[in-house]
């Protein structure tokens, strides 16, 4: 087991605050956001937002020379092809993504993606250089059921045992289900216990678990986000409605900075 204490002051574990836009926005909205948010830096913590595809490349134009980096909401498990509506991992390394989430409830639900193929998603992105923001999460009907921790080790297994010690390489994000876009949110210490269980699977199968980032998502704002940064294991957030505005999302990334300056060593990378 990873001491989380210590492995919080990891150089490593710069906070990561990223923005989940979902299928939202116009081009022109996406811009204006872009610039009001740039607008708000230095966040101190590390900031990215992961757009529609379609604003990829106009986000590359308002973003480049900032420190906020972007990425995408998916990549195709397979190699460019005959494979109609899919984006190939390659072609978000054209746009500089640095980013991608595979894996979100949302995706599993919608368009019935196993734990096995979200591995093999999350595979396809490092094998590119892109970094995996894979989510995982229980439904409220199986934390009723106290199945909570039986659930997120079995999706967070499949990755383990396709990436093997490269899973040191991905980020992770724990999402209830319950909690997104809901308005309910986990309570910091529900939250914190979720982040020590993956951690700690984590660190079965990795020596550097302790560097590695876990996030919190689930109707995170500007309110609870200080909170649930302060957790331990809980290195920022992966953030979808508010992270539409502007302001609220600086917010979100300031109380990253502020929770990680309660616990020295962490800003340092
Ligand atoms: C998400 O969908 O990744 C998410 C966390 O959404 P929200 O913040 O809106 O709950």
């Amino acid at each position: 087991m990873v001491s989380s204490t210590k492995s919080k002051s990891h150089p490593g574990r710069r906070p990561l605050v990223v923005g989940n836009w979902k299928m939202n926005g116009t081009r022109a909205s996406s811009v204006a956001l872009l610039a009001a948010l740039r607008a708000e830096e230095p966040f101190g913590s590390e900031v990215s937002v992961c757009c529609p595809y379609p604003y990829l490349a106009d986000v590359v134009l308002s973003l480049q020379g900032s420190g906020i980096s972007w990425g995408a909401q998916d990549c195709s498990h397979l190699d460019p092809g005959a494979h109609t509506g899919d984006v190939a991992a390659v072609m978000l390394t054209e746009f500089g993504c640095r980013y991608v989430i595979v894996g979100h409830s949302e995706r599993r639900v919608h368009h019935a993606e196993s734990d096995q193929r979200v591995a093999d998603k999350a595979r396809m992105a490092l094998a590119h250089g892109l970094t995996p923001i894979v989510c995982v999460g229980e439904t409220l009907d199986e934390r009723v059921a106290m199945l909570t921790e039986s659930i997120v080790k079995r999706q967070l297994s499949a990755v383990v045992h396709t990436l093997g010690h490269c899973v040191s390489q991905i980020v992770v994000a724990y999402e209830p289900i319950w909690a997104i876009g809901s308005g309910l949110t986990a309570t910091p210490e529900q939250a914190q216990a979720v982040h020590s269980v993956l951690r700690a699977q984590l660190a079965a199968a990795s020596t550097l678990a302790g560097e590695m980032r876990l996030l919190y998502g689930g109707s995170v704002t500007a309110a609870n986000a200080h909170a649930l940064f302060a957790q331990p294991d809980i290195d920022g957030g992966l953030v979808g409605g508010a992270s539409l505005k502007a302001n609220e999302f600086s917010a979100i990334c300031r109380a990253a900075t502020g929770a990680a300056l309660e616990s020295p060593g962490k800003l340092k990378t």
